[in-house]
Protein backbone atom coordinates (compact mmCIF):
# COMPACT_ATOMS: atom_id res chain seq x y z
CA UNK A 1 0.00 0.00 0.00
CA UNK A 2 1.54 3.58 -0.93
CA UNK A 3 1.85 5.62 2.47
CA UNK A 4 2.98 9.08 2.49
CA UNK A 5 3.58 11.49 5.06
CA UNK A 6 4.94 15.09 5.98
CA UNK A 7 7.23 15.43 8.85
CA UNK A 8 7.21 18.94 10.33
CA UNK A 9 9.65 19.95 12.58
CA UNK A 10 8.13 22.65 15.22
CA UNK A 11 10.55 25.25 14.72
CA UNK A 12 8.06 27.74 13.41
CA UNK A 13 5.31 29.67 14.13
CA UNK A 14 3.35 28.02 11.79
CA UNK A 15 3.09 25.50 8.33
CA UNK A 16 5.15 27.28 5.93
CA UNK A 17 3.08 27.50 2.30
CA UNK A 18 6.11 25.69 0.77
CA UNK A 19 5.54 23.14 3.26
CA UNK A 20 2.02 23.00 2.25
CA UNK A 21 2.45 22.48 -1.70
CA UNK A 22 4.95 19.06 -0.05
CA UNK A 23 2.02 17.58 2.13
CA UNK A 24 -0.50 18.69 -0.74
CA UNK A 25 1.59 16.25 -3.45
CA UNK A 26 2.22 13.58 -0.73
CA UNK A 27 -1.43 13.46 0.55
CA UNK A 28 -2.71 13.36 -3.25
CA UNK A 29 -0.07 10.45 -4.02
CA UNK A 30 -1.69 8.71 -1.04
CA UNK A 31 -5.23 9.08 -1.94
CA UNK A 32 -4.52 8.54 -5.61
CA UNK A 33 -3.52 5.30 -4.52
CA UNK A 34 -5.98 3.79 -2.28
CA UNK A 35 -3.04 4.40 0.35
CA UNK A 36 -2.92 6.58 3.43
CA UNK A 37 -0.94 10.12 4.18
CA UNK A 38 0.27 10.53 7.91
CA UNK A 39 1.40 13.48 9.83
CA UNK A 40 4.57 12.81 12.25
CA UNK A 41 6.30 15.48 14.27
CA UNK A 42 10.33 15.58 14.42
CA UNK A 43 10.18 17.11 17.28
CA UNK A 44 13.48 16.06 18.54
CA UNK A 45 15.95 19.18 18.15
CA UNK A 46 14.29 20.45 21.40
CA UNK A 47 16.84 23.97 21.27
CA UNK A 48 14.49 24.94 17.91
CA UNK A 49 11.34 24.13 19.21
CA UNK A 50 8.93 27.01 18.97
CA UNK A 51 6.92 27.23 21.35
CA UNK A 52 2.86 26.63 20.31
CA UNK A 53 4.41 25.87 17.30
CA UNK A 54 2.85 22.33 16.60
CA UNK A 55 -0.49 23.37 17.80
CA UNK A 56 -0.56 25.65 15.26
CA UNK A 57 0.79 23.73 12.54
CA UNK A 58 -2.01 21.13 13.29
CA UNK A 59 -4.50 23.17 13.22
CA UNK A 60 -3.51 25.04 9.92
CA UNK A 61 -3.18 21.50 7.90
CA UNK A 62 -6.82 20.63 9.49
CA UNK A 63 -8.37 24.05 8.46
CA UNK A 64 -7.00 23.56 5.05
CA UNK A 65 -7.93 19.74 4.83
CA UNK A 66 -5.01 17.79 4.95
CA UNK A 67 -5.94 15.53 7.84
CA UNK A 68 -3.70 12.41 8.56
CA UNK A 69 -4.98 8.58 7.89
CA UNK A 70 -4.19 7.79 11.22
CA UNK A 71 -3.20 8.10 14.56
CA UNK A 72 -0.80 6.72 17.15
CA UNK A 73 -3.65 6.57 19.44
CA UNK A 74 -6.04 3.61 17.90
CA UNK A 75 -9.25 4.61 19.12
CA UNK A 76 -8.91 7.98 20.94
CA UNK A 77 -8.53 11.33 19.99
CA UNK A 78 -6.54 12.33 16.74
CA UNK A 79 -2.70 12.78 17.40
CA UNK A 80 0.15 12.99 14.93
CA UNK A 81 3.09 10.73 15.86
CA UNK A 82 5.83 12.45 17.70
CA UNK A 83 8.99 11.83 18.25
CA UNK A 84 9.82 13.00 21.30
CA UNK A 85 7.58 10.45 22.54
CA UNK A 86 9.46 7.26 20.35
CA UNK A 87 12.92 7.65 22.21
CA UNK A 88 13.54 4.10 23.44
CA UNK A 89 12.70 3.33 19.98
CA UNK A 90 15.87 4.98 18.36
CA UNK A 91 18.26 4.17 21.35
CA UNK A 92 17.33 0.64 20.67
CA UNK A 93 17.86 1.18 16.42
CA UNK A 94 21.03 2.76 16.99
CA UNK A 95 22.37 0.02 19.41
CA UNK A 96 21.70 -2.46 17.11
CA UNK A 97 23.68 -0.58 14.23
CA UNK A 98 26.49 -0.89 17.47
CA UNK A 99 26.67 -4.50 17.48
CA UNK A 100 26.36 -5.16 14.06
CA UNK A 101 29.55 -2.60 13.55
CA UNK A 102 27.76 0.30 11.60
CA UNK A 103 28.04 2.52 13.96
CA UNK A 104 30.01 3.35 17.40
CA UNK A 105 29.96 5.36 20.59
CA UNK A 106 32.06 8.30 20.90
CA UNK A 107 33.04 9.72 24.16
CA UNK A 108 34.47 13.04 22.89
CA UNK A 109 34.50 16.43 25.29
CA UNK A 110 32.96 19.46 22.87
CA UNK A 111 36.09 21.08 23.70
CA UNK A 112 38.26 18.17 22.08
CA UNK A 113 35.95 18.56 18.77
CA UNK A 114 36.32 22.29 18.63
CA UNK A 115 40.01 21.90 19.03
CA UNK A 116 39.90 19.05 16.61
CA UNK A 117 37.81 20.89 13.84
CA UNK A 118 39.82 23.90 14.17
CA UNK A 119 43.30 22.37 13.31
CA UNK A 120 41.54 20.26 10.43
CA UNK A 121 40.44 24.11 9.37
CA UNK A 122 43.74 25.63 9.86
CA UNK A 123 45.08 22.60 7.50
CA UNK A 124 42.55 23.20 4.87
CA UNK A 125 40.82 20.11 5.86
CA UNK A 126 37.24 19.05 5.64
CA UNK A 127 36.27 19.05 9.23
CA UNK A 128 35.58 15.46 9.72
CA UNK A 129 35.86 13.68 13.24
CA UNK A 130 38.87 11.69 13.28
CA UNK A 131 37.24 8.28 14.59
CA UNK A 132 39.79 8.47 17.78
CA UNK A 133 36.97 6.56 19.76
CA UNK A 134 36.43 4.12 17.04
CA UNK A 135 39.63 3.05 17.74
CA UNK A 136 38.55 2.44 21.81
CA UNK A 137 35.34 0.61 21.56
CA UNK A 138 35.88 -2.13 24.37
CA UNK A 139 37.48 0.40 26.89
CA UNK A 140 34.27 2.74 25.78
CA UNK A 141 31.71 0.22 26.17
CA UNK A 142 32.63 -0.52 29.74
CA UNK A 143 32.38 3.47 30.80
CA UNK A 144 29.58 4.29 28.76
CA UNK A 145 27.01 4.18 31.23
CA UNK A 146 28.43 6.76 33.65
CA UNK A 147 30.37 8.74 31.01
CA UNK A 148 28.26 11.35 28.44
CA UNK A 149 28.50 9.79 24.92
CA UNK A 150 26.69 9.75 21.85
CA UNK A 151 26.49 7.12 18.44
CA UNK A 152 28.16 7.81 15.28
CA UNK A 153 27.25 6.49 12.41
CA UNK A 154 30.45 4.89 10.93
CA UNK A 155 30.11 6.35 7.04
CA UNK A 156 31.29 3.23 5.23
CA UNK A 157 34.03 3.95 2.24
CA UNK A 158 32.94 4.10 -1.98
CA UNK A 159 30.33 5.78 -3.70
CA UNK A 160 26.64 5.99 -2.52
CA UNK A 161 23.91 5.91 -5.11
CA UNK A 162 20.32 6.14 -5.13
CA UNK A 163 17.44 6.94 -7.41
CA UNK A 164 15.39 9.86 -7.41
CA UNK A 165 12.03 10.04 -8.60
CA UNK A 166 12.31 13.85 -10.05
CA UNK A 167 16.11 14.14 -10.50
CA UNK A 168 16.61 10.34 -11.76
CA UNK A 169 19.77 8.95 -10.16
CA UNK A 170 22.69 10.63 -7.84
CA UNK A 171 26.00 9.54 -6.85
CA UNK A 172 27.80 10.86 -3.78
CA UNK A 173 31.41 9.59 -2.88
CA UNK A 174 31.15 8.88 0.51
CA UNK A 175 34.55 10.25 1.30
CA UNK A 176 32.96 13.60 2.20
CA UNK A 177 30.60 12.59 4.72
CA UNK A 178 31.39 12.86 8.29
CA UNK A 179 30.34 10.11 10.57
CA UNK A 180 27.06 11.57 11.77
CA UNK A 181 26.32 11.68 15.39
CA UNK A 182 23.10 9.48 15.23
CA UNK A 183 21.97 9.64 18.70
CA UNK A 184 22.76 12.79 21.08
CA UNK A 185 24.12 12.13 24.75
CA UNK A 186 20.31 13.72 25.86
CA UNK A 187 18.89 10.17 24.11
CA UNK A 188 17.36 12.11 21.38
CA UNK A 189 18.42 10.47 18.02
CA UNK A 190 18.88 13.43 15.60
CA UNK A 191 17.21 14.20 12.13
CA UNK A 192 18.91 11.39 10.16
CA UNK A 193 17.71 8.46 12.66
CA UNK A 194 14.27 9.37 13.56
CA UNK A 195 13.48 9.66 9.98
CA UNK A 196 14.44 6.68 8.30
CA UNK A 197 13.57 4.78 11.45
CA UNK A 198 10.40 6.29 11.26
CA UNK A 199 9.96 6.25 7.94
CA UNK A 200 10.73 2.60 7.70
CA UNK A 201 8.63 1.35 10.71
CA UNK A 202 5.96 3.84 9.44
CA UNK A 203 6.18 1.84 6.27
CA UNK A 204 6.85 5.12 4.13
CA UNK A 205 6.29 4.19 0.47
CA UNK A 206 7.24 7.67 -1.31
CA UNK A 207 9.21 10.36 0.51
CA UNK A 208 8.45 13.18 -1.23
CA UNK A 209 9.85 16.25 0.92
CA UNK A 210 11.58 19.56 -0.42
CA UNK A 211 15.07 19.68 -1.95
CA UNK A 212 16.95 20.86 0.99
CA UNK A 213 16.51 17.66 2.14
CA UNK A 214 18.66 16.17 -0.68
CA UNK A 215 21.94 16.35 0.98
CA UNK A 216 20.56 14.46 4.11
CA UNK A 217 19.64 11.75 1.76
CA UNK A 218 22.98 9.53 0.97
CA UNK A 219 23.43 9.59 5.03
CA UNK A 220 19.60 8.02 5.03
CA UNK A 221 20.80 5.61 2.23
CA UNK A 222 23.73 4.36 4.37
CA UNK A 223 21.21 3.75 7.26
CA UNK A 224 18.76 1.79 5.42
CA UNK A 225 21.65 -0.10 4.22
CA UNK A 226 23.22 -0.41 7.35
CA UNK A 227 20.19 -1.77 8.62
CA UNK A 228 19.63 -4.41 5.99
CA UNK A 229 16.05 -2.30 5.21
CA UNK A 230 14.56 -1.75 1.41
CA UNK A 231 14.65 2.28 0.12
CA UNK A 232 11.79 4.09 -0.05
CA UNK A 233 11.00 6.22 -3.40
CA UNK A 234 12.48 9.58 -2.44
CA UNK A 235 10.81 12.61 -4.48
CA UNK A 236 12.86 15.75 -3.93
CA UNK A 237 10.74 18.83 -4.99
CA UNK A 238 11.90 22.33 -5.88
CA UNK A 239 11.56 25.20 -3.62
CA UNK A 240 9.13 28.22 -4.05
CA UNK A 241 11.01 31.50 -5.24
CA UNK A 242 9.69 34.93 -5.23
CA UNK A 243 8.60 36.41 -8.46
CA UNK A 244 11.87 38.13 -8.51
CA UNK A 245 13.37 34.39 -8.25
CA UNK A 246 14.88 34.94 -4.36
CA UNK A 247 14.19 32.14 -2.04
CA UNK A 248 10.98 32.67 -0.68
CA UNK A 249 11.15 34.01 2.95
CA UNK A 250 9.63 36.19 5.36
CA UNK A 251 11.05 39.27 4.62
CA UNK A 252 9.58 40.09 0.99
CA UNK A 253 5.90 37.89 0.95
CA UNK A 254 4.12 36.04 3.92
CA UNK A 255 5.16 32.66 4.36
CA UNK A 256 2.20 31.70 6.93
CA UNK A 257 -0.40 29.72 5.57
CA UNK A 258 -2.19 31.04 8.35
CA UNK A 259 -1.92 35.07 7.04
CA UNK A 260 -3.38 34.06 3.68
CA UNK A 261 -6.48 32.14 5.14
CA UNK A 262 -7.02 34.67 7.29
CA UNK A 263 -7.32 37.25 4.96
CA UNK A 264 -10.04 35.33 3.19
CA UNK A 265 -8.25 33.30 0.95
CA UNK A 266 -10.25 29.65 0.34
CA UNK A 267 -8.27 26.53 2.03
CA UNK A 268 -9.42 25.03 -1.68
CA UNK A 269 -8.10 28.16 -3.62
CA UNK A 270 -4.66 27.61 -1.84
CA UNK A 271 -4.75 24.08 -2.63
CA UNK A 272 -5.66 24.87 -6.20
CA UNK A 273 -2.27 27.15 -6.71
CA UNK A 274 0.07 25.52 -4.85
CA UNK A 275 -1.03 22.87 -6.88
CA UNK A 276 0.67 23.91 -9.86
CA UNK A 277 4.05 24.73 -7.52
CA UNK A 278 6.26 22.65 -10.20
CA UNK A 279 3.55 20.45 -11.51
CA UNK A 280 1.14 21.29 -14.55
CA UNK A 281 -2.02 20.13 -15.40
CA UNK A 282 -1.96 17.48 -18.18
CA UNK A 283 -4.80 19.85 -20.09
CA UNK A 284 -2.93 22.84 -19.00
CA UNK A 285 -5.45 23.97 -16.93
CA UNK A 286 -5.38 26.71 -14.08
CA UNK A 287 -8.66 25.14 -12.08
CA UNK A 288 -9.16 22.40 -10.55
CA UNK A 289 -10.95 21.01 -7.61
CA UNK A 290 -8.51 18.58 -5.41
CA UNK A 291 -10.47 15.57 -6.49
CA UNK A 292 -9.65 16.34 -9.77
CA UNK A 293 -5.81 16.88 -8.90
CA UNK A 294 -5.70 13.60 -7.20
CA UNK A 295 -6.45 12.39 -10.52
CA UNK A 296 -4.56 13.79 -12.75
CA UNK A 297 -1.46 14.12 -10.58
CA UNK A 298 1.63 11.35 -10.85
CA UNK A 299 4.74 12.08 -9.57
CA UNK A 300 6.88 11.31 -12.53
CA UNK A 301 5.04 14.50 -13.85
CA UNK A 302 7.14 16.58 -11.00
CA UNK A 303 9.28 19.48 -12.05
CA UNK A 304 12.66 20.11 -11.10
CA UNK A 305 12.54 23.99 -12.49
CA UNK A 306 12.01 26.16 -9.34
CA UNK A 307 8.50 27.55 -8.64
CA UNK A 308 7.37 30.73 -8.35
CA UNK A 309 4.91 31.77 -5.40
CA UNK A 310 2.96 35.02 -6.09
CA UNK A 311 0.36 36.38 -3.51
CA UNK A 312 -1.03 38.34 -6.73
CA UNK A 313 -1.65 35.63 -8.69
CA UNK A 314 -2.76 33.30 -5.48
CA UNK A 315 -5.34 36.50 -4.74
CA UNK A 316 -6.24 36.50 -8.52
CA UNK A 317 -6.96 32.88 -8.35
CA UNK A 318 -9.17 33.20 -5.68
CA UNK A 319 -11.34 35.84 -6.90
CA UNK A 320 -12.15 33.14 -9.86
CA UNK A 321 -13.47 30.75 -6.86
CA UNK A 322 -15.55 34.03 -5.95
CA UNK A 323 -16.92 34.19 -8.91
CA UNK A 324 -18.24 30.36 -8.45
CA UNK A 325 -20.18 30.84 -5.56
CA UNK A 326 -23.72 31.44 -5.42
CA UNK A 327 -25.07 34.48 -3.80
CA UNK A 328 -26.03 32.59 -1.05
CA UNK A 329 -22.79 30.82 -0.65
CA UNK A 330 -20.76 33.96 -0.98
CA UNK A 331 -23.14 35.53 1.54
CA UNK A 332 -22.76 32.72 4.01
CA UNK A 333 -18.71 32.82 3.68
CA UNK A 334 -19.05 36.57 4.01
CA UNK A 335 -20.70 36.35 7.42
CA UNK A 336 -18.56 33.96 8.70
CA UNK A 337 -15.42 35.84 8.01
CA UNK A 338 -17.12 38.74 9.64
CA UNK A 339 -18.36 37.36 12.39
CA UNK A 340 -17.06 39.04 15.02
CA UNK A 341 -19.00 42.23 13.06
CA UNK A 342 -22.23 41.01 13.30
CA UNK A 343 -23.29 41.93 9.78
CA UNK A 344 -27.03 42.25 8.75
CA UNK A 345 -27.44 39.34 6.10
CA UNK A 346 -30.22 40.78 4.15
CA UNK A 347 -27.49 43.40 3.21
CA UNK A 348 -24.37 41.62 2.89
CA UNK A 349 -27.10 39.18 0.24
CA UNK A 350 -27.91 42.13 -1.40
CA UNK A 351 -24.60 43.97 -2.16
CA UNK A 352 -23.04 40.97 -3.11
CA UNK A 353 -23.98 41.35 -6.65
CA UNK A 354 -22.22 44.56 -7.12
CA UNK A 355 -19.23 43.43 -5.55
CA UNK A 356 -18.90 39.59 -6.73
CA UNK A 357 -16.54 40.43 -9.91
CA UNK A 358 -14.77 42.78 -7.87
CA UNK A 359 -13.38 41.07 -4.73
CA UNK A 360 -10.49 38.77 -4.86
CA UNK A 361 -10.69 37.73 -0.93
CA UNK A 362 -13.03 37.95 1.54
CA UNK A 363 -10.96 40.42 3.57
CA UNK A 364 -11.62 43.10 -0.11
CA UNK A 365 -15.37 43.28 1.36
CA UNK A 366 -15.69 45.13 3.90
CA UNK A 367 -12.88 47.75 2.72
CA UNK A 368 -14.96 48.17 -0.32
CA UNK A 369 -18.79 48.08 1.08
CA UNK A 370 -18.33 49.30 4.76
CA UNK A 371 -20.32 52.09 3.99
CA UNK A 372 -23.55 49.84 3.44
CA UNK A 373 -23.44 48.92 7.17
CA UNK A 374 -22.39 52.71 8.56
CA UNK A 375 -22.13 55.99 7.56
CA UNK A 376 -19.03 57.16 6.77
CA UNK A 377 -17.17 58.71 9.33
CA UNK A 378 -14.31 60.50 7.47
CA UNK A 379 -14.13 61.13 3.77
CA UNK A 380 -10.80 60.22 1.84
CA UNK A 381 -11.12 63.69 -0.01
CA UNK A 382 -12.44 66.87 2.23
CA UNK A 383 -16.12 67.90 0.82
CA UNK A 384 -16.73 70.06 3.40
CA UNK A 385 -16.53 73.52 1.20
CA UNK A 386 -19.74 71.75 -0.61
CA UNK A 387 -22.55 71.63 1.59
CA UNK A 388 -24.60 73.93 -1.13
CA UNK A 389 -23.59 71.24 -4.16
CA UNK A 390 -25.51 68.31 -1.67
CA UNK A 391 -28.06 70.65 -0.34
CA UNK A 392 -29.04 70.99 -3.86
CA UNK A 393 -28.60 67.02 -4.84
CA UNK A 394 -30.81 66.47 -1.63
CA UNK A 395 -33.59 68.48 -2.77
CA UNK A 396 -33.28 66.98 -6.46
CA UNK A 397 -33.58 63.68 -4.71
CA UNK A 398 -36.17 63.94 -2.65
CA UNK A 399 -38.32 64.49 -6.06
CA UNK A 400 -37.51 60.80 -6.54
CA UNK A 401 -40.46 58.71 -5.88
CA UNK A 402 -39.20 55.64 -7.59
CA UNK A 403 -35.80 54.73 -5.34
CA UNK A 404 -34.51 52.49 -8.06
CA UNK A 405 -30.81 52.81 -10.07
CA UNK A 406 -32.36 54.12 -12.73
CA UNK A 407 -34.38 56.74 -11.61
CA UNK A 408 -31.49 57.79 -9.42
CA UNK A 409 -28.93 58.05 -11.87
CA UNK A 410 -31.23 59.79 -14.13
CA UNK A 411 -32.10 62.66 -11.23
CA UNK A 412 -28.48 63.09 -11.00
CA UNK A 413 -27.46 63.17 -14.24
CA UNK A 414 -30.30 65.62 -15.09
CA UNK A 415 -28.85 67.84 -12.13
CA UNK A 416 -25.52 67.51 -12.98
CA UNK A 417 -26.25 68.58 -16.68
CA UNK A 418 -28.24 71.96 -15.06
CA UNK A 419 -25.32 72.64 -12.69
CA UNK A 420 -22.89 72.41 -15.95
CA UNK A 421 -20.97 70.73 -13.68
CA UNK A 422 -18.63 67.83 -15.54
CA UNK A 423 -20.27 64.20 -14.57
CA UNK A 424 -17.10 62.70 -13.56
CA UNK A 425 -16.59 65.36 -11.01
CA UNK A 426 -20.41 65.38 -9.76
CA UNK A 427 -19.90 61.33 -9.26
CA UNK A 428 -16.53 61.74 -7.93
CA UNK A 429 -18.02 64.04 -5.20
CA UNK A 430 -21.33 62.24 -5.20
CA UNK A 431 -19.44 58.79 -4.24
CA UNK A 432 -17.45 60.26 -1.53
CA UNK A 433 -20.53 61.71 0.03
CA UNK A 434 -22.13 58.63 0.35
CA UNK A 435 -19.22 55.96 0.29
CA UNK A 436 -16.39 58.36 2.30
CA UNK A 437 -14.28 56.97 -0.80
CA UNK A 438 -12.82 57.18 -3.99
CA UNK A 439 -13.26 53.78 -5.57
CA UNK A 440 -16.72 51.82 -4.38
CA UNK A 441 -19.05 49.79 -5.95
CA UNK A 442 -21.84 51.02 -8.67
CA UNK A 443 -22.85 54.43 -7.22
CA UNK A 444 -26.88 54.26 -8.30
CA UNK A 445 -26.99 50.50 -7.26
CA UNK A 446 -24.70 51.18 -4.15
CA UNK A 447 -27.93 54.40 -3.53
CA UNK A 448 -30.59 52.17 -4.21
CA UNK A 449 -29.39 49.58 -1.77
CA UNK A 450 -28.96 52.15 1.02
CA UNK A 451 -32.19 53.57 0.86
CA UNK A 452 -34.04 57.30 -0.16
CA UNK A 453 -33.82 57.88 3.76
CA UNK A 454 -30.27 56.98 4.25
CA UNK A 455 -28.79 58.58 1.04
CA UNK A 456 -30.45 61.74 2.40
CA UNK A 457 -29.09 61.92 5.52
CA UNK A 458 -25.88 61.07 4.17
CA UNK A 459 -26.22 64.54 1.99
CA UNK A 460 -26.46 66.60 4.93
CA UNK A 461 -22.87 67.32 6.16
CA UNK A 462 -21.55 69.57 8.96
N1 LIG B 1 11.68 17.33 9.91
C1 LIG B 1 11.98 17.69 8.56
C2 LIG B 1 11.35 19.04 8.29
O1 LIG B 1 11.25 19.81 9.18
C3 LIG B 1 11.44 16.63 7.64
C4 LIG B 1 12.21 16.43 6.41
C5 LIG B 1 11.70 15.18 5.72
O2 LIG B 1 10.59 15.25 5.18
O3 LIG B 1 12.37 14.17 5.77
O4 LIG B 1 10.92 19.38 7.23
Amino acid sequence: MVRTRIAPSPTGSDVHVGSIATALMNYAWAKKNNGQFIIRIEDTDRTRIVEGGEAQMLKTLKRIGLVADESPIVGGPYAPYRQSERLDIYKKYAEELVAKGKAYYCICTPERLTKMRNEQQTKKQIPKYDRLCLKKQDQISKIKDQTPHVIRLQIPEGQIKFNDAVRGEITIDAKNIDDQVILKSDGFPTYHLGVVIDDYLMKITHVIRGEEWLPSTPKHVILYRAFGWELPVFAHISLLRNPDKSKLSKRKNPVWTSYYLDQGIFPEALLNYLALMGWSHPEGKDIFSLEEYIRVFDIKDIQTSSPVFDPVKLEWMNGMYIRQKSIRQLADQILEFYKDKKLDEALVEKSIPLIQERIKKLSDYLTLCEFFFKAPEKYEIDITDKKDFFGKVHSELEKVADWKALAIGESLANLAKKLEIKNSQFFADMRMVITGKKISPPLNESMEILGKNECLKRLTIN
